[in-house]
């Protein structure tokens, strides 16, 4: 793994009205250690001249300096935290930029989004605490799959979803957070099982998450190839049904809907038969990009 420090010389980047329930990304690493196969984030990289997503991380040392800095003059609205990156990922145990952008996000009382597969977040429960008793404080865990040996294979840099669950559950008891679950992507032969789907619904209602956002996964650009190449080595058994499913042509229009189908009925099952502010922006979950 290399990491290499950099200076940002922006924190916020501007999203597109309307496309999204957030005004901003922010993000305090380039490349994220999680190494999820599925990972949509990887286009992001060509920016930094790298082709190694997973292996050579940039740190933004100055990242709350500059926040402070953008927050201070003109910029107002919802940020997303991590819309290239996992801003919990494992380098964060030292480098420790979230404290002080948290901060700052306290002290200009602005609403966030955060979205992890890491309970290193509670490291910052007290300062996440603070900012949820003045602005709009959303967390998600993302949580794809409760079988253990698939989660390794798919997400093998993450801490396993039952932790991200009990980080949830202390969150929801200690802050004024929403706090839901980003069941995405669901991967068709892998972790599309009704027992998973099922499991990850019963977690969430027992944990009283306020949401469940689910959502099938796309791949594009290099994100399709990463896939391809993995699957072949890890799932042999469901790599060519993968490949013929997610082919350019083919119509999983059917497979969708006896998907949605299936998740409908937990959602009315498990009380999550409403929509949230979040979901309610969200046009089509197969273009969503919160995972
Ligand atoms: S946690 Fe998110 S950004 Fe990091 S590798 Fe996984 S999908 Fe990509």
């Amino acid at each position: 793994m290399k990491y290499t420090h950099i200076q940002s010389k922006t924190a916020l980047h501007k999203l597109r009205p309307g496309r999204l329930p957030f005004d901003y990304d922010l993000n305090l690493y380039r490349g994220c250690a999680h190494g999820c196969i599925y990972c949509y984030a990887m286009y992001s990289h060509q920016y930094m001249e790298s082709e190694a997503y997973f292996d050579e991380i940039f740190i933004k040392e100055n990242i709350a300096e500059i926040l402070e800095k953008e927050l201070h003059t003109k910029k107002k609205g919802k940020i997303n935290l991590g819309g290239v990156c996992d801003s919990y990922q494992p380098i964060e145990v030292t480098a420790e930029l979230m404290p002080n952008v948290l901060k700052s996000l306290i002290k200009h009382k602005t609403p966030i989004v955060i979205s992890t597969k890491s309970d290193l977040l509670l490291r910052d429960i007290e300062l996440i605490k603070e900012l949820s008793e003045l602005a709009e404080v959303n967390i998600a865990a993302t949580i794809t799959t409760m079988n253990e040996d698939i989660r390794k294979k798919i997400e093998p840099g993450t801490v396993s979803s039952e932790r991200r669950f009990q980080m949830l559950e202390r969150l929801k008891k200690e802050t004024n957070a929403n706090v839901g679950v980003h069941l995405m992507p669901i991967i068709p032969y892998l972790t599309d099982t009704r027992e998973n789907l099922e499991e990850i619904y019963r977690r969430a209602n027992e944990i009283e998450a306020d949401y469940v956002l689910p959502g099938i996964m796309y791949l594009r650009g290099k994100t399709r190839n990463v896939f391809f190449e993995k699957t072949e080595k890890l799932f042999p058994n469901e790599h060519e049904k993968l490949k013929k499913m997610y082919a350019y042509k083919y119509d999983r229009s059917p497979y969708k809907k006896a998907l949605y189908t299936y998740i409908n009925e937990l959602r009315k099952t498990y009380g999550f038969n409403h929509s949230n502010k979040i979901d309610k922006k969200i046009k089509s979950n197969e273009q969503l990009k919160l995972f």
